[in-house]
């Protein structure tokens, strides 16, 4: 009985025992599962391993290698312990390893037999390597750590024994430790695969950010030259680079800006102030153009001393200045600074040491709400301005009604011109121009007229000027030498006109610039056989004030064959340099000149000794303007070789037919 009791107990403590075994195990496989869930370091990982083997598990040490590669076995590092946890240099017999990884599951060696499960079968078999590295692992609980159906390594416990009953027990808790410290690894790589996988993001937006950041800077500094540029390049499209004043461009916009706004204000009031310098030329000529340009940067300065804050200052180019007088009370304050311009202008100025003495010219416009462009107003000023030089110089004058109408009046004559030029509405008439002495015609003076389709019959007065002024000079003349040819080949099949010359008038536009030389000498050429039948009229206006630049066109023009006149001679203050330099064969004697000798005594001597000069430089004399006897009576004593005037014969347009001529006047013919 006692005994039974004694056995009893025994049971009891026995069954006790192995719940708090079981118990221990089931603590510890939680603790195993909780660890591998929150592995992140697997150094870490592997000691709370051991100490929760330790603790709750009936074996002292761990011992995991792991292959580098599935297939070499080759191990990357072990860990072994007894009593404390680090890696050990020592590796697992390698056939045993082959051994455990070939049968893939949990075993148990002990000592020489090896114990595993196949199916619901334990197997027990003699273990078949044994040699002294082996002897390392007398008693061993192992199995393979395997990660997606690949061996990565193995974990084994040393010297585990445990009775024959619990060998099923100890080979499932070896697979599920196995199976922990399996997912621990898989999860540790992925973090680490994480990790490097953000590292390397980490890296290309580092470099990409540093990348950008340097493109950023360099195209911050890109736009910043760029900008730079442009204000520069605006500065230097709206600013005169002489004076650094306000251009043209620039004024046109800020007084378009102006007019836009007296278009939605009309009580607000602006003028314009055309300021030009007087004989500013005469300065250049004189002095230099250093001391010009010296005296147009002072000229600026004093201009600006005159205007008010929002008032603009510009310069229109050579000695032009604008004034814009923004907000003005009253047209009176227009006139005020009008004339504080002209008297700080007045006052000497000092260059380079010199004292230069100028005036300016002075035009005013008050703008209305009529004005349609900023050019207008301009226009309008400017034309002002040219009658306060005409009126004098050195006066101020206001823009006013019969100047518009004027205006107007050349706008429309410059528009009809340029259709006269393309429709061709020229004619010209011919004056007779007589030998005096033996009173016959040797030829005529072409004279241009303007057969105006709504004004009738126009002399040149009424538009050479406008030609000239536009250009259109050159063309017409070119019709001129044109019309010409084709009249001395009509006369040359006439008995009384055969071998005349012809002599025509031209502008000094042919003579600006080489080119403008070039062709026309090519238009006489190509249209004058006899070239030395036509006579070619400047006169002293045409001429540059330079006798050798003259000298050097009128020699190119002479290569043509033609002969040259000075025309007008005599009419002003004649130079007697242009007789003895310039290679004319004629001079002709003013109008005026020659009605002077029947006045003037002094004149006629005058006439007879330039005469005589012109036997000695090969030159000489037409009479121009004989309109009585007495006149060509006077004529011929000064000595005048040649002669035209009404007395001779007025112009007259020739027709195909010589015979039959159109006369502007009764004037009788002379013998
Ligand atoms: P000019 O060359 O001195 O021509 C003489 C002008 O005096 C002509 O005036 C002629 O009609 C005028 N005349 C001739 N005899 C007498 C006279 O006895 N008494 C008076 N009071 N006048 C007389 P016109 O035709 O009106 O020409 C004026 C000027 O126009 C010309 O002066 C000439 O400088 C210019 N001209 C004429 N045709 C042309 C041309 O084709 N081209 C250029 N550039 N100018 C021309
Ligand atoms: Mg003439």
């Amino acid at each position: 009985m006692l005994g039974n009791k004694h056995t009893q107990v025994a049971n009891l403590k026995a069954l006790l025992m192995r719940y708090k075994t079981t118990k221990k195990i089931q603590t510890g496989l939680l603790r195993l599962s909780e660890l591998t869930s929150s592995v992140t370091d697997l150094a870490n990982f592997y000691q709370q391993l051991q100490h929760v083997i330790r603790r709750y598990f009936p074996a002292d040490n761990l011992y995991i290698q792991l292959f580098t590669q599935p297939n070499n076995r080759m191990a990357e590092y072990f860990y072994v312990d007894e009593l404390n946890c680090s890696p050990i240099g020592q590796q697992l017999n390698k056939d045993l390893v082959e051994f455990i990884s070939a049968i893939g599951k949990p075993i148990l060696i002990n000592h020489d037999h090896v114990t595993f499960r196949d199916q619901q079968q334990i197997v027990r078999r003699p273990f078949p390597i044994r040699d002294d590295h082996t002897k390392l692992v007398n008693v061993w609980l192992v199995a393979p750590l395997i990660i997606e159906n690949i061996t990565i390594g193995l974990v084994g416990i040393k010297g585990f024994i445990s009775d024959n009953k619990s060998i099923v027990h100890d080979l499932e808790l070896i697979q599920f430790i196995a199976a922990h410290i399996s997912s621990a690894i898989l999860r540790n790589r992925i973090h680490e695969q994480l990790q490097s996988y953000n590292d390397e993001i980490e890296d290309v937006i580092f470099a990409r950010t540093e990348h950008l950041q340097k493109n950023n800077i360099h195209l911050r500094k890109q736009a910043e030259e760029r900008r730079h540029v442009e204000q520069q390049l605006y500065h230097a499209a709206h600013h005169d680079t002489l004076t650094k004043l306000p251009n043209r461009s620039m004024f046109i916009e800020r007084l378009e800006q102006s007019l836009c706004h007296l278009k939605r204000h009309p009580n607000h009031r602006f003028a314009v102030l055309f300021v030009d310098l007087d004989r500013f030329k005469v300065v250049n000529d004189t002095l230099g153009h250093h001391v010009g340009d010296q005296l147009l940067i002072e000229i600026s300065n004093r201009l600006a001393d005159c205007v008010r804050g929002n008032d603009i200052l510009a310069r229109l180019g050579g000695d032009e200045f604008v004034i814009l007088l923004d907000s003005l009370g009253h047209d009176d304050d227009a006139e005020e600074i009008a004339l504080r311009v002209i008297d700080t202008i007045n006052q000497s100025f000092s260059i380079d040491g010199q004292e230069v003495h100028t005036s300016v010219s002075v035009g005013i416009t008050i703008c209305e709400r009529s004005y349609n462009s900023a050019t207008e107003i301009l226009r309008d000023a400017d034309a002002a301005m040219y009658q306060a030089k005409a009126m004098g110089r050195g006066r101020l004058v206001f823009f006013d009604e019969a100047m518009r109408a004027e205006l107007l009046a050349n706008l429309s004559l410059e528009k009809d011109l340029r259709l006269a030029v393309t429709n061709q509405q020229f004619v010209l008439h011919f004056q007779k121009i007589n030998d005096l002495n033996h009173t016959r015609t040797i030829g005529f003076e072409a004279l241009l007229r303007w057969q105006h389709p709504t004004r009738g019959l126009l002399l040149p007065a009424d538009f050479i000027a406008m030609a000239e002024e536009t250009g259109l000079i050159t063309d017409i003349e070119y019709w001129v030498i044109e019309a010409v040819s084709k009249q001395l080949v009509t006369w040359d099949t006439q008995p009384h006109f055969k071998n005349y010359f012809v002599s025509i008038n031209l502008s000094g536009k042919h003579l600006s610039h080489t080119k403008s030389l070039q062709q026309l000498a090519k238009c006489i050429e190509n249209n004058f056989a006899q070239p030395q039948r036509l006579v070619l009229e400047l006169n002293e206006q045409a001429l540059n004030n330079n006798v050798e630049v003259t000298l050097k066109q009128l020699t190119r023009l002479k290569k043509t064959g033609v002969k040259l006149a000075l025309d007008n001679y005599g009419s002003g203050l004649s130079s007697l340099a242009y007789l003895n330099t310039l290679p004319f064969e004629f001079i002709k004697f003013a109008q005026s000149f020659i009605h002077s000798f029947n006045r003037n005594e002094k004149n006629l001597v005058l006439a007879q000794s330039l005469v005589q000069l012109g036997e000695q430089f090969g030159f000489r004399i037409v009479a121009e303007g004989i309109e009585t006897q007495k006149q060509l009576t006077s004529a011929i004593a000064a000595g005048c070789e040649y002669g035209q005037g009404f007395f001779i014969g007025k112009p007259e347009l020739y027709l195909q037919d010589a015979n039959l001529t159109d006369h502007e006047g009764n004037g009788s013919h002379c013998a």
